[in-house]
């Protein structure tokens, strides 16, 4: 009897514990229905399946204040407003990502264009792309989709 509860319980903690992280890859995973239970459907769509928003829709193209622009998943501050830049394409746009806050991955969905996708390295959520043809110091223009990210203002 006493064998059995152990068994009983270090098969729960196993559960509950590491394995979960296992399941996506990444710090923060959560399951479908949990995301679907926090996001509003054009937020799941393009965070959670790489879809884009339409251009000129996010309220952030226009927020010129000093701050943070943080993952809607996780909370996680992704990109500081002293690299954001006006790139004309309708879509929030930096020249580079705050430290250790992004991962990428090639995204081939363009048949004739490998594309580098960006996303949130502690959550995976879907944040945009990475282009060659960003402004100086680094040459990059992450066009990020606003629905992906808050904006904390600088108290
Ligand atoms: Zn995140």
């Amino acid at each position: 009897m006493l064998r059995r509860t152990f068994l009983l319980s270090s098969c729960a903690a196993a559960l509950a514990g590491p394995a979960t992280a296992q399941t996506c890859g990444y710090e923060i995973c959560r399951s479908e229905a949990e995301w679907r239970a926090m996001l509003s459907e054009n937020e799941f769509l393009v965070m959670r399946e790489e879809d884009t928003e339409k251009p000129y829709t996010s309220p952030l193209n226009d927020e010129t204040r000093d701050g943070l622009y943080h993952c809607r998943g996780c909370d996680l501050p992704l990109y500081a407003s002293d690299a954001k830049f006006e790139s004309g394409t309708g879509w929030p746009s930096f020249y580079e990502s705050l430290p250790n806050a992004i991962g990428t991955k090639e995204d081939r969905r363009f048949i004739f264009q490998v594309r580098t996708e960006v996303h949130c390295r502690r959550c995976g959520s879907h944040l945009g792309h990475i282009f060659d043809d960003g402004p100086d110091p680094t040459g990059k223009r992450h066009c990020l989709n606003g629905l992906s990210l808050t904006f904390v203002p600088k108290a």
